[in-house]
Order: structure tokens, then sequence, then C-alpha cells
């Protein structure tokens, strides 16, 4: 195959465009993808401080670099999770990127800020690793864009990823999530405080096997291997079963996206949960109002109960 458009030898086949690139023009095609991205759904601009959420992994990494590579202003922020060897090695992909770049790179642990791993808090709650760690993963990506005055949250999510998260909420017709998912959540205020960065997903045009010829070809030394506790992970056989698809029938996943958010989202946009939202009395984030209760947010009730039981074991 040879690339589309310099007709020398091509190195990636994307078969959903039935185009071939060489390593410069696959590289260029990646950049305009995503500079598209972020101007059709008005992301940021070059005066934003973004953060980036780097895991260490292909999507993280791949477009932390395509924003520095684009001119922007990103910054790198990577939360170690405490999952044993690892957490160990990703963080290390994060931190010899950052050091390759000369790119600032932000690193907390839930160990440091809040006294457990996600190992440990899977134990202590009896909830699945995946459901404390990304309820974690929230809180801290958001906690720290506002501590340290970013006006973005930019994550790697890819088209995989959302494809994966719309066929989840399709089946389980999650009328509430499919009216918010977009490639942009804007900020939420509560009176004058922002509680919620705007958030968003540059690489929704981006397929996960792209992104890995993106990172493979650009010399990024991301890391391979998978959590160790992604068993289990729902979003994960999503994945598998769309990955089938889109190998019948090459163009699947864009389709299915891309005509979601251009015919359904809208549809679901009055499903959205409208309760009120206050915030938390112990740390401010927002959270539905009960009447008559205390508002607590779902990230400090479930670090109350793991450190009670954690004092409790002692
Ligand atoms: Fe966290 Fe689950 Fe992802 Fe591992 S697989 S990083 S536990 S969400
Ligand atoms: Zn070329
Ligand atoms: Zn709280």
């Amino acid at each position: 195959m040879k690339c589309k458009v310099c007709r020398e030898h091509a190195v990636v086949d994307v078969r959903r465009h039935n185009a071939g690139f060489c390593r410069d023009h696959f590289v260029k095609h990646i950049h305009d993808q995503v500079a598209r991205t972020i101007k059709d759904f008005k992301m940021f601009s070059p005066d934003d401080r973004i953060l980036v959420a780097v895991s260490g992994g292909k999507d993280s990494l791949a477009v932390w670099d395509v924003l520095l590579d684009l001119g922007y202003d990103a910054t790198g922020f990577y939360l170690g999770l405490g999952i044993g060897g690892y957490s160990d090695r990703s963080k290390d992909a994060a931190v010899a990127y950052a050091e390759a770049k000369d790119a600032k790179l932000i690193v907390r642990t839930l160990a440091e800020e809040h006294g457990y791993t996600v190992p440990e808090l899977a134990k202590l709650t009896g909830r699945v690793p995946c459901s404390g760690c990304g309820l974690n993963k929230r809180y801290e990506f958001n906690r720290a864009a506002l501590e340290e005055g970013f006006d973005i949250l930019v994550t790697g999510h890819n088209l995989d990823d959302e494809v994966a998260t719309l066929f989840g909420n399709v089946l389980h017709w999650n009328t509430d999530m499919l009216a918010r998912q977009a490639p942009v959540l804007e900020e939420r205020v509560i009176g004058r405080d922002t509680v919620f960065v705007k958030k968003v997903k540059p690489l929704v045009r981006i397929a996960e096997r792209e992104s890995a010829a993106y990172a493979l070809l650009k010399g990024i030394d991301y890391i391979v291997e998978e959590c160790p506790m992604v068993e289990g992970n729902t979003q994960h056989r999503y994945k598998e079963a769309i990955t089938l698809l889109e190998e019948a029938s090459p163009g699947t996943k864009q389709q299915m996206y891309f005509g979601f958010l251009k015919k359904a989202a809208p549809k679901f946009a009055g499903e959205a949960d409208d309760a009120e939202v206050v915030a938390c009395s112990e740390c401010g984030a927002p959270t539905i109002a009960h009447e008559g209760r205390e508002p607590r947010c779902s990230f400090c009730k479930t670090k109350a109960l793991a450190l009670k039981r954690k004092d409790e074991r002692r």
C-alpha cells in the first residue's frame, strides 16, 4: 500500500478511511484530526491553561504529545493509584516522557492525598476496584485542575472508549448518561465558584489502533501492559465486542459514535438528571441535594467509609 498523500511506502493502513500513510503523513493526519476536533467542538484556545490527565498509556501520552506539537500550553497530571509494579512502571513512562519533552508534569498519589491505594480501597469498601478507581480519578483530576488554576481538563479517551461507553449506556438504556455523553462537558459553577472544570476529549476521532500507531511512530515509550485489575471491567468486554463488528465492517465505530452525536444525543437532552446540585458540606464538590440531609458527595462518603474500616482493622 502507498501513502495517500506522497505515494511513498505506507506504514499505517487506516481501513475506515480506506487510506494508507507514510510516517510523516500519518503524524500530520493525526494532528489534523485532533485540531479539527478541538475546533469543531470548541474545546479550548491557545490562551487556555490545559491540564492533561496522564496514565503513562498510549492514549494519554499521545494526546499530550499532539497538544504540545500543536503549540498548546499543556501540563501533565499523573495520579498514582498504588497498583503495585503496574503503577510504578506507568509513572516511570509519564515522567520519562515529560523529561524528554521538557514538559511540566504534576504528580500526586492517592496514598499521600487520602491514605489508601486502589486495591486497598476495593478491599475496604467491598466494591470492584474499577468503581473506586474511577470515582477517585474523576475527583482528583478535577481537584488538581481547580487547585492549580487550569481552565481545561483533557483526557485521552479515544473513539473506541467512547463507543464502548455508548454501547454500555444503550444496553442498559441509561438515558441520563446518554444525555451527558459528549466530547465536551462544560464547567459547572455553584454561586461564584467553579466546581467542575471544563472537560474535553480531543481524541474522539482517533481509534485505539491509530493512537497506538501514533505513539509508536513518534517514539513515545508508553506502558503497554494493562492494569492487572482490568479483568471483569465491563467496558473492556464491550470494546472486544465492538472490535469484532469493526473488523467485519470498517467504519462501524465512527458511524455509531458520530451518528449518535448528530442524530440521537439531542433527543436525550431532556433526560439529563435535573436534580438540584449543591456543594458537598465537606469538600465543596457538587452533589445532589437531599431534603433534610447534610449534602455529602460520593467521594467523601466512600473515603470516610474506607478510612473508618481501615481504623477498625488496626
Ligand atoms: Fe483503575 Fe480499573 Fe482502569 Fe485499573 S482497570 S486503572 S483499576 S479503572
Ligand atoms: Zn506520505
Ligand atoms: Zn465531598
